[in-house]
């Protein structure tokens, strides 16, 4: 199951699980600003950063999202302005 985590890895904005979001196949996750400043390219893992689907609310309660947040700063080496 998709871990759905709570924020941008690279500029940690929180982002619900209905909030537009950006994945890699790891799952790393960003906001849509950060995948602009990225080109859409994950910066760990050098792959495509793909929508993120939404999951419905309803299934939400029995397959919560991820509490855990992943946070690296350092990914802003790796934007362009
Ligand atoms: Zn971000
Ligand atoms: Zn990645």
């Amino acid at each position: 199951m998709l871990e759905l985590r709570p924020n941008c890895e690279c500029c940690d904005a929180d982002l619900t699980p209905a909030d537009q979001a950006y994945i890699c196949s790891f799952e790393c996750t960003f906001c849509p600003e950060c995948t602009d400043k990225l080109t859409g390219i994950c910066p760990n893992c050098g792959g495509e950063l793909v929508t993120r689907p939404i999951r419905p609310e309803a299934k939400l309660a029995t397959n919560p999202p991820s509490a855990v947040r992943v946070f690296k700063p350092d990914c802003k080496t790796k934007t362009v302005p």
